[in-house]
């Protein structure tokens, strides 16, 4: 974020759809000033992850710049941290409260019971502030069920705070006034207040995405059609002026190498990146979540819950993303995605593909967003339509995902952009698996 960026590529999500309540863009002298503001928290982030403060400042700039889901992103962030600091016993807290927060209580020369009260002092106002603001934020994304959990958890800690209150009154109403304005659509595609998509956010690339990662070169392209070669005979990729406004080739498609007979397969591969919400059940082939042949299953010995249809997703598995999984308990996402509660197992089933991303960029020990097949669709994630967006599936779930697999949250390659970037690039470009769609239980996705 504290990379060279400007003007012409600043396309802030917020004010991109009518949601709840306003936010204002900024002139381009405001736009400036803020992108200065920007780069002293982000240069903080970066060089003190554990730092409360500089997360909050971020969040707040963020915010102002028009990314209300990076700025939750980082709000939920500063909460942990506060969370980890009030614990004196919690190692990760010696290091929130070593930087500056103890320092500016050290000067005093108080006695170590009054430093200890006067650091959880100046903890428990940013935690407060934070709700505050995350509140704030999740109206420009319309996440209103959100809104609500988030004033119940604050009021826990503030019980009788009239400023939480009202916010929690304000976010009541805005639920009931919203409900009832899209109960009739609901209930016209046979569905309940349980499905509806409350939080959504505009697709936009951020703008100090590195340009590499912005553009796909002539051997990004070579290596994909490699690939696309070894599962199609009669398949490529080229350049495209579909979806090109100017007519400019600078699209690609896929494009039929020769002539297609009717019904004839065109595709014949499993991805790396098929999942299913019921592994341990034995139904679904782990890599391809195909179902499984009875007298036809592979596994591995340190992992058996882990089943596969054939020996090649076996090895797409070990040669992609067995290895940073291996050993690992995910039962609780698993339980998640198989929940009765529409919601809850919805998110879960997203993180369960953000899961099989993030693994194979581990194995591959490469950042995320440089790791094949997400590099290869980095650059193709814009669209005119929102995305679903909660709290839940974009920020709760991967962070949870990211501390299973032993990755530190706070580190700056899996930073908050990094992940709604991937988030983006898996909903854009995920598709539940056709064959097994009839198994509503199941939700296969496959990338
Ligand atoms: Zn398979
Ligand atoms: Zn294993």
């Amino acid at each position: 974020m504290d990379l060279p960026w400007d003007y012409s590529t600043w396309k802030p999500t917020a004010g991109v759809f009518e949601w709840l309540g306003d936010w204002k863009k900024p002139s381009k002298k405001g736009f400036a000033k803020l992108k200065l503001q920007l780069a002293i928290p982000a240069r903080n982030v970066r060089d003190h992850p554990h730092e409360p403060r500089f997360r909050f400042e971020r969040g707040e700039t963020l915010y102002r710049l028009g990314y209300p889901e990076l700025a939750a992103g980082d709000f939920e962030k500063t909460l942990m941290l506060i969370e980890y600091g009030l614990d004196f016993s919690s190692e990760l807290g010696e290091n929130v409260r070593v930087l500056g927060i103890q320092e500016s209580v050290k000067k005093h020369e108080l006695s170590p019971e009054v430093t200890q009260q006067n650091v959880s002092d100046l903890l428990n106002n940013l935690r407060k502030k934070t709700y505050m603001e995350y509140i704030n934020a999740l109206y420009k994304i319309r996440a209103v069920p959100d809104i609500l959990t988030l004033c119940k958890e604050a009021l826990k800690i503030y019980p009788r705070d009239p400023e939480i209150r009202d916010l929690l009154e304000e976010g009541e109403e805005a639920y009931s006034e919203h409900a009832a304005e899209a109960r009739p659509s609901l209930a016209a595609q046979g569905m309940s207040l349980d499905q509806y998509a409350w939080g959504m956010v505009a697709t936009k690339s951020y703008p100090w995405t590195p340009p590499a990662l912005r553009t796909r070169d002539v051997e990004t392209i070579a290596s994909a059609n490699q690939i696309l070669d070894s599962c199609s005979d009669c398949l490529e990729i080229r350049h495209s002026s579909l979806g090109s406004r100017n007519g400019t080739t600078q699209s690609f498609g896929m494009f039929a190498k020769r002539d297609i007979k009717k019904n004839e397969k065109i595709l014949d591969s499993p991805s790396a990146t098929g999942t299913s919400n019921k592994p341990a059940t034995g139904q679904y082939c782990y890599n391809c979540a195909f179902t499984l042949k009875k007298n036809q299953v592979f596994t591995f010995t340190c992992c058996p819950t882990m089943k596969f249809c054939s020996e090649v997703c076996l090895e797409i598995a070990n040669g992609n993303y067995h290895k940073a999984l291996c050993g690992k308990d995910f039962s609780e996402l698993y339980q998640a995605a198989s929940s009765q509660t529409f919601s809850e197992s919805s998110k879960a089933r997203d993180n369960l593909v953000f899961l099989r991303l993030i693994a194979i960029s581990l194995q591959a020990g490469t950042p995320p967003l440089m790791t094949p097949p997400i590099a290869w669709l980095g650059a193709n994630y814009e669209a005119q339509s929102p995305i679903p967006w909660s709290r839940g599936a974009n920020i709760i779930g991967p962070l949870r995902t990211l501390q299973i697999l032993g990755v530190s949250i706070f580190a700056e390659d899996y930073d908050i952009w990094v992940l709604q970037t991937m988030w983006y690039v898996a909903l854009h470009t995920s598709q539940e698996n056709a064959d097994v769609k009839s198994e509503k239980e199941s939700c296969p996705k496959q990338l």
